[in-house]
């Protein structure tokens, strides 16, 4: 069960140019796009101001750096954009309408040019790039990289022979997914694993067994943990027993552990029972919409500070969600974007959420109830943050058992 709050206090919006380099403007290859008949043009927008982004995108492999929201440039002679939850003029003005073509995506990216899937009656295109097959559909949110569900900020369209995807798609979504490691090698192996809910925060109940979803975290959590110390990780835990813990201090325990991960942990619950699957969600990139509002605002404008990390957020929230499905055999609910979780968004280092089954579907509440599928789900997160090379892994776990 996700959790959030309404009233925050607004941050300032945290646009800087540092780290970024000029690049060239490429108008003719990051424009509207073109007219599709019987649509009217999107009335949404993508952010083009540039924001401190060291999420480490750019140091993963070989593919250039350059991503097409650094290219965007909103024409003068464009006229302002509606966006939704954006009332601020200024805070407007950020924004284009602009698109960009698979096919010169793929050119400024080095990856061989989109092949139209043939034999499905929709309109798909796959990219083989280096992260792995990635397949986008016209019209539809949602995308596969080796056949793993992601969702995109916005349905791509077909025109001119071709499929265009939004630009921020391109570059928070598309680019950190083609570059997608092996694993990441610049981590500091701190990680923090925040068992949801806890004390009066009880989560959701299981239709199954009636237990809660607190503890069901905390069990996850406790299984996890010698798993990933095996693994070379130091690890800490949000919460070793029944408390509640606030959401901010979830927050401060990663902050003084100087972590360089945070995984929270929690179940699902829907009002329709045959809901079922697993769910991985990671922060929404500034101006795209969220895959889930619920009943929260979704002010696509706001910065928060885990959105220095949008690209690494992805490549952590893939590598586990597709660990999960493998080894649960779950339902694919795909890779999702909130903007209302408030220990994802206050986060100074990459972050994702788990839900690791529907305590509302009797089917799937009967597994979680079972000690074997929670030790699954725990293999899962362990086996998505194993070190490449185990032998680092050993000499980091020696190095940290011989300190005082
Ligand atoms: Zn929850």
């Amino acid at each position: 069960m996700l959790i959030g709050l309404r009233s925050v206090v607004a941050l300032p919006l945290l646009l800087t140019l540092a780290g970024c380099s000029p690049s060239a403007r490429l108008p003719s290859q990051l424009t509207r796009v073109p007219g599709v008949a019987g649509s009217a043009a999107p009335a949404f927008a993508t952010e083009t101001a540039r924001h401190a982004d060291n999420d480490g995108v750019g140091r993963t492999n070989q593919i250039p750096t350059k991503t097409p929201e650094e290219e965007a440039i909103r024409p003068d002679h464009l006229p302002p954009v509606t966006i939704p939850g954006v009332t601020n003029a200024s805070a407007a003005s950020r924004f284009t309408n602009d698109w960009i073509s698979l096919e010169t995506w793929s050119e400024l990216n080095h990856v061989p040019s989109p092949r139209r899937l043939m034999s499905a009656p929709d309109l798909i295109y796959e990219l083989r790039t280096l992260g792995g097959v990635i397949a986008i559909t016209a019209g539809s949110h949602v995308a596969r990289l080796d056949g793993i569900s992601w969702w995109l900020g916005y349905p791509p369209r077909f025109a001119e022979g071709g499929l265009w995807v939004q630009a921020l798609d391109a570059g928070k979504n598309l680019l950190p997914l083609a570059t997608l490691p092996d694993f990441p090698t610049d981590t500091n192996r701190v990680v923090v694993i925040d068992a949801g809910h806890g004390g009066e925060n009880t989560g959701a109940r299981s239709v199954a067994d009636n237990h809660l979803e607190k503890e069901f975290t905390l069990d996850w959590a406790r299984r996890l943990r010698p798993l990933l110390e095996t693994n070379g990780w130091k690890v800490v835990l949000t919460r070793t027993n029944d408390v509640d813990v606030s959401l901010a201090d979830r927050v401060a325990v990663a902050d003084e552990a100087n972590a360089d991960l945070f995984v929270s942990l929690h179940f699902n619950s829907g009002a329709r029972q045959d809901q079922s699957g697993l769910e991985t969600y990671c922060l929404t990139p500034a101006g795209m919409p969220s895959t889930l509002t619920r009943d929260y605002e979704d002010d696509v404008a706001r910065v928060f500070p885990n959105n220095a990390f949008d690209g690494r957020n992805l490549q952590y929230a893939v590598r586990l969600h597709r660990a999960l499905l493998e080894e649960t055999g779950g339902g694919d609910r795909g890779v999702r974007r909130a903007r209302f979780m408030v220990v994802l968004r206050g986060q100074n280092r990459p972050a994702v959420l788990l839900e690791g089954g529907y305590l509302s579907n009797r089917r799937e509440a009967q597994s979680i109830a079972g000690p074997e599928y929670r030790q699954r789900l725990a293999e899962a997160v362990a086996k998505a943050l194993r070190f490449r090379n185990e032998a680092e892994g050993r000499s980091f776990t020696n190095a940290t058992n011989q300190a005082p």
